[in-house]
């Protein structure tokens, strides 16, 4: 099956710019993921450098070809954060914001998809795997079919794929599905997106259910799956347990002034998360006298995003208003309740907060998976920790042993937190090995595994 080139289509390069101006690759989850297989295969990526109005030259590094897809400034306003981040992102999140539908914006979604394709049709080997990743390349597997037909094409959704009731709003919804319908494998995080998608297709194309994921349209068979995605478990472990982590995680929590339970969450500051309510819940907790400020602390790290978007700009506004507001009431000189920082922390400081963390808050509104969920699990080489985890995230599918909540649901939160805080380590332990256990057999190595021997055999 190795004997397929794999080709990667993402709208970003594995990339960053090293300080002498050459190239380097950066560490993200789907480079980790990806990066030893399109190495062993000699595969190539296509992608985005992140630059407005970019060059266009292939870039060798760490053993891969790289293949700039060059766009232009005004495509990054229209293309990237309007279609892509301003319509599609909050659409796909049960429109939880409300998307814009502009058609000049969906008209450079056209235009950079088709260069994307174009790009692949290029540098593609005969009989190539093409594995096209995310919501921002959703018409790339219709149009690489029309140019290339000797390869193989997947398309994976990290994120979450609406019902049906939703994404009719979208005025290109059929031209969306009958992109993604040239592909010969389509990956969802969950079986519910694979669902909605299924009804998207039957419904709004006369696309046929076969079999349980199959689907036939114009002459062609469609494999639509679940293939959850992970994170390299081993990788977290080996760092988690290093000595340099323990030293850090103790200093940690000393600095925090020893407190009983240190409270966290890391997230991206995205309105799709959570975090304004979840603090709301805490400091109703702090009111009510249910917490106590000597005792309980909490550590929200929230990672700067997509800042030229309006509704994040806004997002981030309530958040701080929030922490402020809190902290003004219930800190302590020299210890406040909440440490709020506006930062992204590299893993090394990442995984020591994660140890550190006696109970981990994850409450999105709507999340694809949630990595953050996974690495708080397997850096709890402890065996200990308590983890608070949405419904409505893909992790919730696996990881059930968390404490599931509902964070619309503001009592069963606060409920939930307190719960948490106070769960005796008789009922800690079981739950946190449960979780660990079952992680263990779904890496990320796995997951990419799952999906391309699906993808190559197809
Ligand atoms: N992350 C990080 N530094 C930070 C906060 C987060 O490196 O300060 C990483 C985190 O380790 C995780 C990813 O960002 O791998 C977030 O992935 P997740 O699936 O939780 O959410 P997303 O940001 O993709 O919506």
């Amino acid at each position: 099956p190795t004997e397929r080139p794999l080709v990667v289509a993402a709208n970003r390069l594995p990339l960053a710019r090293a300080e002498d101006g050459s190239w380097t690759t950066s560490p993200g989850g789907l480079v980790r993921a990806l990066l030893p297989t399109v190495q062993e295969t000699k595969g190539s990526w296509v992608g985005w450098t992140g630059e407005r109005d970019g060059q266009a030259e292939v870039v060798h590094a760490d053993g891969i070809d790289l293949y700039p897809v060059p766009i232009t400034s005004d495509e990054v306003d229209r293309y990237y954060e309007g279609f892509s981040n301003g319509t599609l992102w909050p659409l796909y999140h049960d429109a939880i914001r409300e998307s814009n539908y502009r058609s000049d914006e969906w008209d450079s979604y056209v235009d950079v998809n088709q260069r994307f394709a174009i790009q692949i049709a290029n540098i593609a080997p005969p009989h190539a795997a093409v594995w096209v990743h995310d919501y921002h390349l959703q018409l790339v597997p219709g149009l690489l079919r029309e140019l290339r037909n000797d390869v193989r094409i997947g398309w994976f959704n990290h994120i979450p794929f609406p019902p049906l009731e939703l994404f009719q709003r979208l005025p290109w919804r059929s031209e969306i599905i009958k992109g993604l319908l040239g592909a010969d494998v389509l990956g969802f995080q969950r079986r519910q997106g694979a669902h909605n998608f299924m009804s998207a297709a039957q419904n709004l194309l006369d696309a046929t259910e076969l079999d349980e994921g199959l689907v036939h349209y114009e002459g062609r068979n469609v494999n639509v799956g679940a293939y959850p995605i992970s994170i390299d478990v081993e990788d977290f472990e080996l760092q988690a347990s290093g000595r340099a982590t323990r030293q850090r995680t103790a200093q940690i929590r000393s600095r925090l002034g020893d407190p009983e339970v240190i409270l966290l969450g890391v997230d991206r500051l995205d309105y799709t998360k959570g975090i304004g309510n979840r603090l709301q819940a805490f400091g109703e907790l702090l009111d009510q006298g249910r917490l106590d400020p000597e005792r309980h602390v909490l550590v929200q790290v929230a990672t700067p995003t997509r800042e030229g978007v309006e509704q994040y700009q806004d997002e981030r506004r309530e958040i701080e208003q929030i922490v402020g507001e809190i902290n003004g009431r219930h800190s302590r000189l020299g210890f406040p309740v909440i440490h709020y920082l506006y930062q992204s922390l590299p893993l090394d400081e990442l995984i020591p907060l994660y140890r550190a963390g006696d109970v981990m808050l994850v409450t999105p509104f709507r999340d694809g998976m949630n990595l953050v969920a996974k690495e708080y699990v397997a850096a709890h080489v402890d065996g200990d920790g308590v983890l608070v985890l949405s419904e409505f995230t893909g992790a919730a599918d696996e990881l059930g042993e968390a404490l599931l909540v509902n964070p619309h649901d503001d009592h069963a939160l606060q409920n939930t937190i307190v719960r948490a805080v106070e769960m005796h380590r008789h009922e800690r332990r079981p739950r946190m090995e449960a979780m660990r256990k079952r992680l263990e057999t779904s890496t990320v190595s796995d997951w990419a595994k799952s999906f391309l021997d699906v993808l190559i055999d197809s």
